[in-house]
């Protein structure tokens, strides 16, 4: 019954959520940045009977709230940030709008009659800034009893492994001089930055399959007839977990000190981001959220557990609450996310109705966490014996 009333609902705001979600793509916002979504989320979860409340010291962060306060606590958590030049191009304004979607159409069917409390938690700057790791450290996450979210990707799964991530600055410091008069004098912090790059195209060969070295150069001087006494680089390292991110760490730090000293700079290499977990997908959830995509008719594949992958500060969040974050298909098979391909996707008509699938999926399993003690404690049961996902 439920799930029919949630059905209704998500249909008959079927043209103000696409609304809401293409506006949102149309005013693409940087991470830590968003303040228009941030205002635009909570303006509506007001008007619909949430209370709002702010995150201290993150302004575009926010916690809506329904019901008692009490256990069970769902979360629905929103992003919606977007990358510099591409705007849109993961998709978040689809992931902002469709858990907003399925926090009103849970919140309207399930009326007053329940105990426990519906959740909307706003998790600004997962494009590096880490924002739900910050807010965890808050305690924003105290005492939830699920976190629920998707994510739009080429094909709908309902869980992969995802890398643990180091995001770093990488900066030497030389000494500047006229490059043709008085070169000798210098020492060119651009020099050290190039041989930082080939030292890690050396370390490459002999990392684990399934980790990655990253980045670009930033900094890289100012003026080709000036030796550069600065440059900087921004560096991801990744790799199956935490722990392995950090051995690995040491060892691109090592590529830094050795071009350093061979080229008379000095370097710093400081984490500029929090460390992003390894991925512990509840499975239980994910399982559910599957069904309920599968009865409208969508064609959810087998994860396959091999290959390439990004990371996601849900990861943090996964390792301390039952959490999920599938993939919903938005764009043809083999187009990546970060391109210009997926950003159109993201505005597609196709995505929109994707999403509010989605959304009704995730609002009915919300219900059933809600609602169904059995259904909670067999989700802890998992959590409680169960690992991150790896890779075969
Ligand atoms: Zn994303
Ligand atoms: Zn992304």
């Amino acid at each position: 019954m439920l799930g029919n009333s949630i059905h209704n609902i998500v249909s008959s705001m079927k043209g103000e959520m696409i609304e809401f979600s293409l506006d949102l793509h149309k005013h693409p916002e940087l991470s830590m940045e968003e303040f228009y979504a941030a205002e635009k989320v909570r303006t509506r979860l007001t008007e619909e009977g949430f209370s709002v409340s702010d995150v201290d010291g993150m302004p575009t962060a926010f916690v809506g709230s329904y019901g008692s306060g009490e256990a069970p606590r769902i979360a629905f958590l929103l992003e919606y940030d977007a990358l510099p030049e591409i705007g849109h191009a993961c998709g978040h304004n689809l992931i902002c709008t469709g858990g907003l979607t399925a926090a009103i159409a849970l919140k309207r069917a399930i009326g007053t009659k329940f105990d426990g409390t519906i959740l909307v938690i706003g998790t600004p700057g997962e494009e590096g800034a880490g924002g739900k790791i910050l807010e965890l450290e808050k305690g924003v996450f105290d005492g939830v009893d699920a976190a629920l979210m998707f994510h739009p990707g080429d094909r709908t799964i309902p869980w992969r492994h995802a890398t643990a991530t180091a995001h770093l600055s990488i900066q030497f410091y030389g000494k500047a001089a006229h490059a043709a008069g008085n070169p000798q004098e210098g020492r060119n912090a651009l020099a050290a930055m190039i041989q930082f790059f080939v030292a890690i195209d050396g370390l490459r060969q002999h990392i684990p399959e399934s980790a990655r070295l990253h980045g670009i150069i930033t900094n890289g001087g100012a003026a080709p007839n000036v030796v550069p006494d600065y440059t900087e680089a921004v560096y991801l390292v990744r790799a199956l977990t935490r722990e392995a991110v950090l051995e690995l760490v040491e060892r691109v730090k090592a590529c830094a000190t050795s071009a350093a000293i061979a080229t008379g700079t000095r370097c710093e290499v400081e984490h500029n981001g929090p460390l992003y977990a390894e991925r512990k997908n509840n499975h239980t959830i994910a399982s559910r959220v599957a069904t309920y995509l599968e009865e409208q008719g969508i064609d959810v594949e087998v994860p396959v557990l091999k290959g390439g992958t990004g990371s996601s500060d849900i990861g943090n969040v996964s390792l301390v609450i039952p959490s999920i974050h599938p993939y919903l298909k938005i764009a043809p098979r083999g187009t990546g996310g970060h391109t210009n391909e997926f950003r159109e996707a993201a505005a597609s008509t196709e995505a929109q109705e994707a999403m509010l699938k989605m959304a009704e999926s995730l609002a009915r399993t919300g219900a059933d966490l809600l609602l169904d003690a059995t259904f909670l404690a067999e989700v802890k049961e998992e959590f409680a014996t169960s690992g991150p996902d790896f890779p075969v």
